[in-house]
């Protein structure tokens, strides 16, 4: 029987569809919550202090004390809420200071790696949305930068681990999907957009250009073809990968312990070298 067609495309939702198309049907068609875990919270909680820095306080004003301050009252808000209350709950005390002290950590690798007091915000968390023939693309850009010659850079927090390098061109299409949206929407094509990976302190720049946007269009168009085919077909099939490991729906995947039992199987270096 053929699926709703989902009614836009995100850089999360491209990726996910291109890991495994089944955890994509799971999470965006059937739309099966997906739990929150210490880790996810991490980077809720760091994206969120970084943009309380860079929004409510004036440039010449954010300091690594003022955003310690931000982020002791970011932690405290999240402490007494759910989901973040029931999950560190069982935690030992030792333990809620150190994951504690990873978040902050994170916070402040953003001072190294760049200086906050130098940097002109137009905004952070800011929604954008356009169509690329009829095809809606939205996304939130982290921060939006003004340069001193006018040209715009976006700004990407990631909390997670870098990417390898064939991920990385993975993510890059992330990139160019929101300098497309910021060119469609805002009318200027990004000088640059940077991911900013806190946990390795390392940047990873684009520039966009005009070959970068074209070659976006054409793949967020077979991307959504591929999406619409999907549906019409009822086709999404599960992709067993070392991400299965991560994902959030490996109890009720059918395919769950497919890649394990794959790589188990697999002769060893050693094996391999032994029957020669
Ligand atoms: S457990 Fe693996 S195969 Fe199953 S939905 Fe998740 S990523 Fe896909």
């Amino acid at each position: 029987m053929p699926l709703p067609i989902p009614g836009s495309l995100t850089p999360t939702k491209v990726t996910t569809f291109r890991e495994c198309a089944f955890a994509f049907r799971l999470a965006v068609i059937e739309k099966v919550p997906q739990p929150s875990n210490i880790w996810t919270m991490r980077g809720s909680i760091a994206h969120r202090v970084l943009d309380r820095l860079y929004y409510d306080v004036p440039k010449g004003q954010r300091y690594e004390n003022v955003a310690r301050e931000i982020f002791e009252s970011v932690y405290q808000s999240y402490i007494t809420q759910e989901p973040f209350s029931s999950l560190i709950e069982p935690m030992t005390k030792e333990s809620i200071n150190t994951y504690k002290e990873s978040i902050w950590t994170m916070v402040a690798a953003d001072f190294y790696m760049e200086d906050p007091n130098k940097v002109e915000v137009i905004g952070t968390e800011i929604m954008l949305e356009t169509e690329i023939d009829g095809v809606k693309l939205r996304g939130i850009i982290d921060r939006l930068d003004l340069n001193d010659d006018g040209s715009l850079t976006v700004v990407d927090y990631k909390t997670g681990r870098m990417p390898s390098a064939i991920k990385e061109q993975e993510k890059l299409m992330g990139v160019h999907f929101y300098a497309y949206l910021c060119e469609s929407v805002l009318g200027s094509r990004p000088r640059s957009v940077q991911l900013l990976y806190l946990k390795e302190k390392t940047t990873i720049e684009s520039h966009p250009t005009e070959r970068s946007t074209r070659a976006l269009k054409i793949k967020a168009g077979a991307i959504w073809k591929a999406v619409v085919y999907a549906c019409e077909n009822d086709d999404f099939r599960p992709r067993p990968s070392h991400l299965c490991g991560y994902c959030h729906y490996s109890l009720i995947c059918p395919a769950n312990n497919l890649y394990t039992e794959r790589e188990n199987a697999r002769p060893s270096a050693a094996g391999t070298h032994l029957t020669h």
